[in-house]
């Protein structure tokens, strides 16, 4: 048994075997031989690894003489092993054994390899090895089930799944049924990725470095997103514990679903909060509903993007807007724009950038590509009338980029008039405030919308210079910098001097230790990650408002993050006594 420690980004437990969703994504199959199969495997071995060390002679041949000299050893070494007969044959007893692919057995010989390497202490000299070892299991990978890029785990049976990353959207892609948790090599709780997962209920590690590597597919894991653990090849005990644990954790959101469902969120004196949910796709609704969302305050659109080739028709977008309107009925929902670029990955042809997260992310590629924009915006105005419908825009860093998208809005609403289309007049424009500039400048922006929307998972990063995928400085990122307060408190007060309502939809606000400074701040309306729903609001039933008041006052006297966050975690313990 090993226990590996990561960040718990998505609460809950899984309990199963690990699907390793390779760095390249190989997909390894681990699928039982039958007995006449058998030979065949062994021969797909011996043939891939004589084509694999083809190719690496091919690659040696190419290169200038005078990198061969310095890089001929390393092809050559690994060409030997390659074409080592004790190694091939120590995979094929594995294949005879255990009766599993060639694919699964060779990787699963060479982590083997890898990890007793690892474990000799010998630093130098394992060091090379391991990378050698790794180049020569993706060279045979490569030959015996192909590279396959982009395309989600697709899981036969439940797993937990261990990858380096995946992509958001292809989470979102992840079989639900058979996905019982993901366990990620890199990024912090704001990584997008961590919000879907959140989002989805599937419970996730994130920051667990070089795991991919030492587990192969089919060895047992725990995930423990409480904690942020990863338990490898549990014992029985453990295993028995967290059976219990996992059983306990299922019931117990159940209950607390049910029991506050129909509760509004109100403090104890009357305030009442609104608290509506993050969706990343239409089909999360019935489940934001059942936790008690009053609503959708950010539909992140870019999925649509993500799963229709970068560009959605008109039909697909009204489609999508259509679906989630009838699904809510008569309650609001707020349409955030396209915000691709960043980790979201650019839209395809887009040239590479050095620093994407400052680059043409969302509203600066809708203006590089009106056309795209205002099909977007054409969609959104013609189911304005279907419903409650806000539209917002992300990346807002200046007045005159509000002033162009309301240009631009009114030219799209002109074109439907002439064609004598409703022409969406009654739908709010909001900003969401993620980037410093229009944080500092919120009193300015405030009077040109109808609402701000604070995305705190960008304004955090965008705020202390952390990139929210680094684990390396994940623990910057600290929402609890007496910046980021005095951040919220200024957005806040703007909105309440101009009358325009703001919302916090950052992870920041679904986190439990933020409730009652962000309340104490004024902030009225929470838009969350579904399951932190019911959590959420028996805080706020627990708590008056003069309470949170006094909490968030004391909390903006601090001058560092640290006893900020052990003040607010005291507090919130304070007032629901069983939370984290
Ligand atoms: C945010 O930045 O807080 C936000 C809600 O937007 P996203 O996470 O999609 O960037
Ligand atoms: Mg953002």
């Amino acid at each position: 048994m090993e226990i590996r420690r990561g960040i718990g980004v998505s609460s809950g437990y899984a309990i199963g075997e690990a699907y390793v969703f390779d760095r390249e994504n190989f997909r390894v199959s681990r699928r039982t031989l039958a007995p006449a199969e058998i030979e065949g495997e062994i021969r797909r071995l011996q043939k891939a690894s004589e084509e694999a060390a083809a190719e690496i002679r091919a690659q040696m041949d190419a290169l200038p003489e005078r990198i061969r000299e310095v890089a001929g050893s390393i092809l050559e070494a690994q060409i030997r092993m390659l074409q080592d007969k004790t190694l091939l044959e120590e995979i094929g007893s594995e294949i005879r054994r255990n009766s599993h692919t060639a694919d699964f057995s060779a990787s699963r010989t060479l982590k083997r390899k890898v990890k007793v390497l690892e474990e000799s202490g010998a630093a130098a000299f394992a060091e090379r090895a391991v990378n050698e070892l790794g180049a020569i299991e993706k060279s045979l990978l490569r030959h015996l089930v192909g590279s396959k890029k982009a395309g989600a785990p697709s899981l036969k049976s439940a797993a937990v799944i261990i990858a380096h990353d995946l992509s958001p959207s292809q989470t979102l892609r992840l079989d639900r049924k058979n996905t019982l948790g993901l366990v990620i090599e890199v990024g912090g709780p704001t990584s997008h990725t961590a919000i879907v997962a959140r989002s989805l209920g599937i419970p996730a590690v994130v920051g667990a470095a070089g795991i991919s590597v030492d587990v192969s597919s089919g060895d047992m894991v725990i995930l423990d997103g409480v904690e942020g653990k990863v338990i490898l090849n549990p014992d029985e005990a453990t295993l028995k514990r967290y059976q219990a644990m996992e059983r306990n954790f299922v019931l117990l959101e159940r209950q607390r679903a049910r029991e506050l469902h129909d509760l509004p969120a109100v403090t104890r004196d009357g305030t009442r909060i609104q608290i509506l949910a993050n969706i990343e796709s239409p089909e999360e609704i019935p489940v934001a509903l059942d936790m008690g969302a009053e609503g959708v305050g950010l539909y992140r659109t870019e999925f649509l993007y993500l799963d229709n080739n970068f560009e959605p028709t008109e039909k697909e977008h009204l489609e999508a807007y259509r679906r989630a309107i009838e699904l809510l009925g008569k309650r609001k929902i707020v349409i955030r724009t396209m915000d691709l670029g960043a980790d979201k990955m650019p839209l395809d042809g887009s040239p590479p950038e050095d620093n994407p997260f400052l680059g043409t992310r969302a509203i600066r590629l809708c203006f590089e590509r009106p056309e795209m924009f205002k099909a977007q915006l054409r969609s959104i105005l013609r189911v304005t009338s279907l419903g409650q419908v806000g539209m917002m825009v992300p990346m807002i860093s200046s007045l005159s980029e509000v002033r162009k998208v309301k240009e631009i809005l009114e030219e799209v609403r002109a074109e439907l008039r002439s064609h004598e289309e409703p022409a969406g007049d009654s739908m709010e424009l909001g900003i969401m405030i993620e980037v410093p500039s229009a944080a500092v400048m919120a009193d300015i922006l405030a009077a040109h919308v109808d609402f701000l929307s604070v995305g705190t998972n960008d304004l955090i990063g965008y705020s202390v210079a952390v990139d929210r995928k680094n684990e390396r400085v994940a623990a910057l990122y600290q929402p609890g910098h007496p910046a980021i307060l005095r951040l919220l408190k200024q957005v806040i007060d703007a909105g309440q001097k101009h009358g325009k309502p703001v919302s916090v939809c950052g992870e920041m606000s679904g986190d439990l230790v933020y409730t009652l400074l962000l309340v104490g701040l004024g902030l009225r309306t929470f838009s969350v990650a579904p399951p932190a729903i019911p959590d959420l609001k028996k805080l706020i039933r627990s708590v008056s408002l003069e309470e949170a008041q006094a909490v968030a006052a004391r909390a903006l006297l601090f001058d560092e993050a640290e006893p900020v966050l052990e003040y607010l975690k005291a507090q919130t313990r304070r007032f629901l006594p069983d939370s984290p």
